[in-house]
């Protein structure tokens, strides 16, 4: 999978792409990560990637000269890129739209800055806006990046264990189920016996009870849309869950 960053402040990349599962994905080959420096395609002494908005108001936009420029010469390479714009417009990313972007070979992550970017950018040359929540961040570097992180763990070979990221919350519509590791009790606070009875059938049931009750709590709409078998229905009702 390639990711081409495009953006003002290539630096900001440096330090996360260095740690931990990211940056045994780079260096293993399954992960490449590219920035594109958006000033080397000014052609001004100050090298002006905005400028003040038509209409008047706050603030400053980004121009579209070199938001295309640097886009059209991503384009020319191959691999034939998806175009993506951080933007609090866009899509709100979930997993489901995770795991679509995983299918792609190589995208094109899109950083705004100021006010944001031409409108005209957007039309002709973006093929999908994506936000990454109902909030707003000075730069589309963060969600760039959550961007990455969250799609190069859904990579083969990226995370050590291959069954955990279909484990993992929302993989299934479900929150997930709590997690104990050693001593089995710290100040009298003890791990529950289940985890302790090595029946891994009885186990795997109190983990999928755990998961809906947690998911019910916390986040009812998701049990809408969730896979849930007679006996987690039944589960739910007993604690309450009206279907409707
Ligand atoms: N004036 C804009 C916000 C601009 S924030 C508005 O009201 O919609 C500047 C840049 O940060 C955006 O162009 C975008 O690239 C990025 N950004 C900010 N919040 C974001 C979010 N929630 N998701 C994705 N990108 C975001």
């Amino acid at each position: 999978m390639i990711f081409d960053i495009v953006t003002i402040f290539p630096s900001f990349f440096d330090s996360p792409l260095k740690e931990g599962v990211i940056h045994k994905a780079i260096e293993s080959g399954l992960l490449e990560v590219r920035t594109t420096n958006l000033r080397d395609y000014t052609h001004d002494r100050h090298r002006t990637t905005d400028d003040r908005p038509y209409g008047g108001g706050e603030g400053m936009v980004m121009k579209i000269e070199p938001l295309y420029e640097a886009v059209e010469d991503l384009k020319g390479m191959p691999p034939a890129p998806k175009v993506i714009l951080m933007s609090p417009r866009g899509r709100v990313l979930n997993q489901r739209l995770v795991e679509q972007l995983a299918r792609e070979r190589r995208l094109v992550l899109v950083c705004g800055r100021y006010e944001g970017v031409d409108e005209r950018f957007i039309e002709h040359c973006v093929d999908m806006e994506i936000s990454i929540g109902d909030y707003i961040l000075s730069g589309g570097e963060t969600p760039a990046l959550v961007i990455i992180e969250a799609v190069s763990r859904l990579i083969p070979g990226v995370l050590g264990c291959p069954a955990s990221p279909r484990r993992d919350s929302f993989s299934n519509g479900l929150l997930e189920y709590p997690h104990y590791t050693r001593p089995a009790s710290f100040k009298g606070w003890k791990v529950p016996d289940v985890l302790l009875s090595g029946d891994h059938r009885k186990i795997d049931r109190w983990r999928r009870e755990q998961s809906l009750r947690i998911t019910l709590e916390r986040r009812p709409d998701l049990l809408k849309k969730a896979l849930l078998s007679q006996e987690d229905i039944e589960y739910l009702k007993g604690l309450g869950w009206n279907p409707e």
